[in-house]
């Protein structure tokens, strides 16, 4: 059916490639192309023998941030649809070499620009006129959070309520690879990210709060007790749009003691700072450094234990009446590793990437613009989650989070 450009080698990739591979009858043939040439190749290998090896396979380098060589690869590659999982700081550059293309585009995560650790969908909402009148659709955030949890919302908005008031979306990660402190994604996106000022959404309004002042428990369904904080994150901003009289949307994510004391100490001696300092000649931002030091999230699979569970709580009213309605993901890193050579935070994001790019490819959610997820139709996605290794789970009478709703 079609052919895809995958950008980035890194763990989401990983996940990206293999569940390509799985569906070949969609994806025909796929290119890896990344900075490192060695890493794309390694990926390469480990899919030769997934649905026998059927999807074609190439690799290239790429550097991303340079407009003229990704319209150089695109051309001489002829993708119908480009995946973009390297990082936030090539969203602009894919998106303008797929207008000077005319060609697809997909991501998971909002452009956010080096120099201001702030993530808003600001710069890519720009290019939605530009797109319309090129004829391509450019997808946003088809990951998990954001990606499955709007999805969620959305689907939630079609089947169940009438009205949606408060959305809660819950990002739980039990899992354990026995370092004493490792991040499960890109270590200086997920630190910035957690450094940053928590939000809400309430009234119509952005409510800004501490870094991580917003602490509460919740008993996860097979989980458990966790503590979870309050953080900006990137699905708040565009569900306040696109879910029609929503009172207070809210995000937490589940951080143990251990992890932020870890945490406490390296932001207190600056390593997590991105303001470049002089080092024996060289100009380095500390953040990168302590990058280059931590585990790579790709090397975690092996040795995490446990499950995540992602999902949303959402508040509102249907045929007069108040409703409750849970809806989440439980995911095992073991079997995701086992399937996959990866865990499960690279898993949750890299199979709702595929998804996104085959409903796409088959035409489904195709109209000419930018647009984030919650704004197609949730239902082939939603079936194709349970088909594609994140079924989902529902409950209409989950703990709330608090009193005060
Ligand atoms: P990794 O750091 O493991 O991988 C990023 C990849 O991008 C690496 O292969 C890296 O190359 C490559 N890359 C970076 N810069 C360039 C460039 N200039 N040109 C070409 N390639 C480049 O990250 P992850 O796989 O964990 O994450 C990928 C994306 O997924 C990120 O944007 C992240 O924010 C997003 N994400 C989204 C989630 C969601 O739920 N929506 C959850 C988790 C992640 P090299 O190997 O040479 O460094």
């Amino acid at each position: 059916m079609g052919k895809a450009l995958i950008i980035g080698a890194g763990g989401v990739a990983n996940v990206v490639v293999h569940k390509c591979c799985q569906n070949p009858d969609v994806f025909e043939e796929i290119c890896i192309a990344s900075r490192t040439l060695a890493k794309c190749d390694a990926i390469k290998a480990s899919v030769a023998n997934v649905a026998g090896g059927r999807t074609k396979v190439e690799t290239a380098q790429l550097d991303a941030d340079n407009t003229d060589m990704i319209i150089d690869l695109i051309k001489s590659y002829k993708p119908d649809i480009v995946i973009n999982v390297a990082l936030p700081y090539q969203d602009l550059t894919i998106m303008d070499a797929c207008l000077a293309t005319g060609v697809d585009y997909l991501d998971t995560a909002n452009y956010e620009p080096p120099e201001i650790p702030k993530f808003e969908y600001k710069w890519q909402w720009a290019y939605r006129e530009k797109f319309e009148k090129a004829g391509i659709t450019g997808l946003l955030g088809s990951g998990f959070d954001p990606g499955v949890t709007s999805i969620f919302c959305a689907y939630a908005q079609k089947h169940y309520f009438d009205e949606i008031h408060y959305i809660d979306i819950l990002d739980a990660n039990a899992g354990d690879h026995g370092y004493h402190f490792a991040t499960n994604f890109n270590p200086e996106i997920n630190i910035r990210e957690i450094t940053a000022p928590g939000s809400y959404w309430e009234n119509g309004a952005w409510v800004e709060t501490e870094p991580l002042e917003i602490k509460k428990v919740y008993n996860f369904p097979e989980l458990g007790e966790k503590d979870i904080y309050l953080l900006h994150h990137e699905e708040i901003e565009s569900l306040a749009i696109n879910i029609k009289g929503v009172k207070k949307i809210r995000f937490w994510m589940t951080f143990s003691e251990k992890y932020l004391t870890h945490l406490r100490v390296l932001e207190n001696v600056g390593m997590t700072s991105i303001e470049p300092i002089d080092f024996e000649g060289q100009k380095i931002a500390p953040i990168h450094f302590l990058k280059a030091v931590l585990p790579d999230p790709a090397s975690l699979g092996p040795r995490t234990k446990g499950k995540t569970n992602i999902g949303c709580i959402i508040q509102g009213i249907k045929d007069g009446k108040p409703r409750t309605y849970y809806v989440y993901n439980i995911c095992d890193h073991e079997k995701c590793y086992e399937e996959v050579g990866s865990q499960a935070i690279s898993y949750t994001t890299g199979v709702p990437a595929m998804i996104g790019a085959m409903l796409m490819l088959k035409g489904i959610w195709k109209k000419p613009g930018v647009f984030n997820v919650e704004e197609f139709d949730p239902d082939p996605f939603m079936e194709a989650l349970n088909k594609h290794g994140l079924p989902w789970q529902e409950s209409f009478s989950p703990t709330l989070l608090d009193e005060e709703l």
